[in-house]
């Protein structure tokens, strides 16, 4: 049988006498002969109602064998009975993401970015999102370990339930809290939100935590985080999500900032949903003016301070719009206490030597 063989590592095909031999396919080139088993050969594809078939020495090799003929997929599978129950195949996947990459890469050029990444962002795997979203939260090298104080969490889950009732949110909220001393928050992809315990110790009331925490919310509503790693990775995210590490894409999402007109966006959803929830915004006016001075003051409250619009014109538009209904703490005296304790019997990390890249309220 005539056959074109391909050594997986280069496009270039080869010409190949294939045999069928007593222990396996003989397949003969110009400077080589090789032999595949028959009890372990894998079906690629098939086509043309098995005119035309391609065949790897087993499952997952890179190796292909390209033959074409009369009845050429019965003939081997006369040998090879489990070619006859294979599905082609789990290469095919693969090759319809690498020729959606391809498509992508030159459609770039075509058509320009934004519309290119609104098409990313509009069907990136919601699974793979949360897988990133779910590692950077993680990232314990940055953030510090995972807090998990069984009270605080809970007091915390009721918080973002009150925030987000009735919203219709593109993926839930998943709240973290990690044991950093840094004054910050972010968004992450996937839902994922990361407070980091130095911003509960540094509020001064449950109504800020829920002023800032509503803010991220307003990130994970505008899609701002996927958008964010789109930015970034560009092209290169759906290269990398082909080979399935996606989660190493994380910290690359901590590289970009958030834009002033997104940050305004989470600033405007943020209060909407507080004066929803019947939670004062003073307490996120509050806290955007103390970190103001601290600011002025040259203290470390985390480098995203810089690129976000001027803390008290964001101050101002919170206090610009008043709760027209009657307003609530955002916690129980109870909660609250919980809440500051959800680190307890954490070692939270004492030297601050690690930049806090992604951070973001
Ligand atoms: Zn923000």
């Amino acid at each position: 049988m005539a056959a074109t063989y391909y050594d997986g590592r280069s496009a270039e095909g080869r010409a190949a006498s294939v045999f069928a031999g007593a222990d396996g396919l003989e397949i003969r080139l110009a400077d080589a002969d090789l032999l595949w088993p028959y009890g372990r050969l894998s079906l690629v594809s098939a086509a043309d109602h098995g005119q035309r078939v391609v065949i790897a020495p087993r499952p997952g090799a890179a190796e292909r064998l390209s033959l074409s003929g009369e009845d050429v997929l019965e003939t081997l599978a006369a040998w090879a009975p489990q070619l006859r129950r294979q599905k082609p195949s789990r290469g095919h996947v693969r090759s319809v993401l690498v020729a959606g990459a391809i498509i992508a890469v030159l459609a770039v050029f075509w058509a320009g970015y934004p519309i290119v990444k609104q098409g990313i962002v509009a069907v990136f795997p919601s699974s793979w999102a949360d897988r990133i979203g779910r590692s950077m939260a993680a990232d314990n090298r940055l953030f510090g370990e995972p807090c998990d104080g069984a009270a605080g969490m809970a007091a915390l889950e009721a918080l973002s339930a009150r925030l987000t009732q009735g919203m219709d949110l593109p993926e839930p909220v998943k709240v973290h809290v990690t044991a950093s001393k840094d004054v910050n928050a972010f968004a992450a992809p996937g839902g994922h939100i990361v407070l980091l315990h130095g911003l509960i110790k540094e509020a001064r009331s449950p109504d800020e935590v829920a002023g800032v925490l509503a803010h991220e919310i307003g990130h994970v509503q505008h899609r701002h985080p996927i958008n964010r790693l789109v930015d970034v990775a560009g092209i290169q995210l759906i290269v990398t999500s082909i080979s399935g590490d996606v989660g190493a894409l994380g910290t690359l999402a901590l590289m970009l900032s958030y834009g002033i007109d997104d940050e305004a966006e989470a600033d405007r959803t943020g209060l909407d949903m507080l004066l929803a929830a019947g939670i004062a915004p003073d307490g996120l006016a509050a806290f955007f003016d103390r970190m103001a001075r601290k600011n002025e003051n040259k203290l470390t409250v985390g480098q995203f301070l810089r690129t976000h619009p001027p803390l008290e014109e964001r101050s101002a538009m919170i206090r610009g719009r008043r709760p027209t209904g009657a307003v609530t703490p955002a916690l129980t005296q109870q909660q609250w206490r919980d809440l500051r304790a959800v680190c307890d019997g954490v070692a939270t990390e004492d030297e601050a030597d690690e930049p806090n890249g992604g951070g973001d309220v």
